[in-house]
């Protein structure tokens, strides 16, 4: 039943505007209700350190099932959520449902210290509530602020950069980190990427997927890698697709990896198992 509602969706989305419209509002009207009815979940994807290809961190990715429109993606819902005006209190959820994971893993020793990332929209950052509710999860948690990591894409920050300079400033107060996320596909001034107190540059997946065929592309992801480096932040390539593009972003010197060729964003117990028996194997490997 959800398997064919969800071919629906696709034929909805490629068709005639006015299903695409009756679509929005069918969506619109299961996402109201998607939090309370327990419809949404995360996924979790490792990142690893380019050089020694150890687990380093996971970025959590939300995912939402429903019941009359299958599977749909992040890409689809979020932007309907912002729009809509839930995304704070699906924002909240993902949050706090992250953190408490997290530590939960933490104490059944699989998490190790690591990184946790989270994603947060555009219009979170703009609450101007979010660093004291961000606070709040921290402290209900008992996540330490140095394992949280905050993704924001690039073309987000500069709608509204001197709000957001001053927003990052008291995010990073409270001990977190900062990435910028999908970078090199918004418009980012070199002044503003100096001012804002970011710690690390997310390669857009874009140019790392095309990195192998397309000398464009590979030239961009390394001038990012350099210009990270200039600035004295991390850099991650995120859509590390072959080991050929691992290899090569290593190559170029990009501290960290991102993508389908380790693994793909997986549910809780599978992270769990990759975490306790195929990332140590991976390590044990190549120790060796
Ligand atoms: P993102 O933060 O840039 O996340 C990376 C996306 O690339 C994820 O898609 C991930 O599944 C996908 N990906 C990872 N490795 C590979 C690879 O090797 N190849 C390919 N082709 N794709 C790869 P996903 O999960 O569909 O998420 C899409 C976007 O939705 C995210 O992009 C993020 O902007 C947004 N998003 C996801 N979860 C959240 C959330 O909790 N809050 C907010 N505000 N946005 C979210
Ligand atoms: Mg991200
Ligand atoms: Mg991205
Ligand atoms: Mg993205």
């Amino acid at each position: 039943e959800a398997k064919s509602a969800g071919r629906d969706m696709v034929r909805f989305f490629s068709k005639e505007t006015d299903q695409r419209v009756l679509s929005r509002q069918l969506m619109e009207v299961q996402l109201r209700q998607a939090l309370s009815a327990g419809e949404f979940s995360l996924h979790f994807q490792p990142r690893l350190h380019a050089r020694t290809r150890q687990v380093v961190g996971a970025e959590a990715l939300l995912r939402w099932n429903n019941a009359e429109l299958g599977y749909v993606p992040p890409g689809v819902f979020i932007p309907l959520a912002e729009e809509a005006g839930f995304i704070h209190a699906i924002g909240d959820w993902v949050l706090r449902q992250a953190c408490t994971t997290w530590v939960a893993l933490e104490k059944q020793g699989v998490c190790r210290g690591l990184t946790l990332s989270v994603n947060l929209s555009v219009a979170q950052l703009a609450n101007p509530a979010l660093v004291d509710e961000l606070s709040q999860v921290l402290h209900e948690t008992g996540l330490p602020p140095e394992q949280l990591e905050l993704e924001l894409t690039e073309s987000h920050l500069m709608d509204n950069p001197d709000t957001a300079q001053e927003q990052l400033a008291a995010l990073k107060e409270l001990g977190v980190s900062i990435a910028i996320d999908d970078f090199g596909t918004g418009y980012s001034s070199l002044a503003y990427l100096k001012r804002f107190p970011v710690d690390r540059l997310k390669v857009d997946q874009s140019f790392v997927m095309g990195m192998m065929d397309d000398s464009a592309d590979a030239a961009i992801v390394s001038a990012v890698i350099g210009l990270g480096h200039t600035l004295a932040l991390g850099v991650v390539a995120e859509g590390v697709e072959s080991l050929g593009a691992a290899q090569a972003l290593t190559a170029l010197g990009c501290d960290e990896l991102q993508g389908y060729c380790f693994s793909r964003p997986l549910p809780l117990e599978e992270f769990r198992h990759y975490m306790q028996h195929v990332s140590p194997v991976v390590e044990r490997r190549r120790r060796r």
